[in-house]
């Protein structure tokens, strides 16, 4: 079956592509197979010289490949560029921490030695999303390699290009055949290949929706399963908050890749003594922003990934009006070719309101006043979601307090959610299960063994 990708910002169609059958699908995982056996054999220190050299490789192309990210999912080209850079260098953090991190330990117990080991399972299958095509495949594959196992990657459909330059990306860097390998399956065999003896685990980054479901066909299976799945992270603003510096970080929170984002800011949350000052900054931050062809330098706002997406934000939009929001600026999509919304804030949020209730993947900041910091951390806690947060204070230790109390896998004070290589990163509640990056990254697909040695007679 064919299916195209398509230029969102342009609505031009880039390229037809072909889904692969479940038999050539199934004889690219044997031969991951064949290369994990090989693979596995190699220490951890012979393992890093080929990571050094991909990330040489990944900034060797960053513009082509950044110019293709743009193409296939419409982000300005300036952030694909920083994308690329950055899986580079999360490619040196693990070539620099990974032989440490991948240590055998020992545990005093009633035995000779004991002596806990990290080894690879065999080919992990992925599944990720189109909205940071290099960040989201290139932080599971390059730890799971780095562990020893091989890897399957079936990527969103509408980047299907940037889904062979990683593969390339790995050929160029000289690792073995078939240790990464690029499919194109359709969902049926995605389920054949989860329930086939060949595949030792899943890892899937994407909506909530289908990580239940991929979940689900892991767990029938009894294999293990990471899930990084969406969010609706709070944005919390204390009274105590610097408003300048805070509604600059709002816009970028809320902005980033056209607020298509997991980590994006997604509920505004903010002490009603500042509210409307708040409120009025960021609404005026947000108008600045330049929304247009996102392969233009100057842009900051490229175009949303396809209709639908427009679609479903002006549903929400909708309905949260029609209870009494209040829009304070955008909200209408632009004319013209291309999926281009504008940068919107809505005051008079609540929950009841779909953009608050659900995850709003655009740039529609929804604003809800509260009473106080208590009032604060209860409302931020009303989500189905647990990704990351923020809380914006000048009081640092009120900060870690707040943090302390929101239900999330990562929380930021004065800062933007962002993720970094060093730092575990996933969700609780619907947002997931499983980390990805750090060591806690590096030990989700391994068999963690214990060795044990006893004295004969
Ligand atoms: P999606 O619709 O869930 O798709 C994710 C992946 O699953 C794609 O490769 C998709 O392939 C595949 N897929 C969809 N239905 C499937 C099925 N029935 N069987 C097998 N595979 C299936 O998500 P998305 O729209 O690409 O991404 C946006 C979502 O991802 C948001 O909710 C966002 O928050 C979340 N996300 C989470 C994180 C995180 O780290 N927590 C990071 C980024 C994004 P096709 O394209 O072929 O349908």
């Amino acid at each position: 079956m064919d299916f195209k990708t398509v230029n969102p910002a342009t609505g031009e169609v880039i390229r037809t592509w072909r889904k692969m059958g479940r038999d050539e699908v199934m004889q690219t995982a044997r031969l991951a197979h064949e290369a994990f056996k090989q693979w596995r054999l190699l220490s951890v220190a012979e393992r890093v010289p080929y990571f050094r050299r991909l990330a040489a490789v990944l900034r060797d192309n960053l513009d082509d490949w950044a110019a293709l990210v743009t193409t296939e999912m419409g982000k300005p080209i300036t952030e694909a560029r920083a994308e690329i850079e950055k899986c580079a260098w999360m490619t040196e953090v693990y070539a620099d921490n990974a032989e440490a991190w991948l240590a055998d330990e020992k545990v005093a117990a009633d035995g000779r030695e004991h002596i806990v080991t990290f080894q690879p399972l065999g080919v992990i299958f992925s599944i990720m999303p189109w909205n940071y095509p290099f960040w989201q495949a290139l932080r599971f594959a390059v730890p799971g390699l780095m562990a020893g196992n091989a890897s399957l990657l079936k990527h969103a459909s509408n980047v299907t290009g940037c889904a062979f330059a990683i593969e390339d990306a790995f050929v160029q860097a000289g690792f073995p055949g078939n240790v990464f390998r690029t499919i194109v399956p359709d969902y049926e065999t995605v389920s054949a290949l989860i329930a086939s003896d060949i595949v030792q685990g899943v890892s899937l980054t994407g909506s909530t929706q289908v990580g239940r479901h991929i979940g689900a066909e892991a767990g029938r299976n009894l294999k293990k399963v990471v899930l990084e799945l969406g969010g609706s992270d709070p944005f919390i603003v204390l009274e105590d908050a610097e408003i300048e510096f805070t509604a600059r970080g709002a816009v970028t929170g809320r902005m980033v890749t056209a607020g298509q984002s997991c980590i994006a800011s997604k509920r505004f949350i903010v002490v009603e003594e500042i509210a409307e000052v708040f409120a009025k900054r960021f609404t005026e931050l947000m108008q600045e922003l330049k929304v247009g062809d996102p392969l233009e330098e100057a842009t900051q706002v490229g175009s949303l990934v396809n209709e639908a997406a427009i679609i479903e934000l002006e549903g929400q939009l909708a309905q949260s009006v029609s209870l009494g929001a209040q829009v304070l600026c955008g909200g209408s999509r632009l004319p013209g070719p291309g999926c281009f919304f504008p940068p919107t804030v809505v005051a008079n949020s609540r929950c009841g309101m779909r953009l608050v209730d659900e995850e709003v993947f655009g740039p529609i900041a929804p604003i809800i006043t509260v009473k106080d910091e208590a009032e604060a951390i209860v409302l931020a806690n009303s989500s189905e979601f647990g990704l990351g947060g923020s809380v914006w204070t000048r009081d640092l230790a009120r900060g870690e307090r707040v943090a302390r109390q929101v239900e999330s896998g990562t929380l930021f004070v004065n800062s933007i959610t962002k993720s970094d290589p060093r730092m575990p990163f996933g969700g609780v509640k619907n947002s997931g299960l499983g980390r990805e990056l750090s060591h806690y990254g590096l030990k989700e697909f391994v068999n963690v063994k214990g060795i044990n040695l006893y004295d004969h007679g």
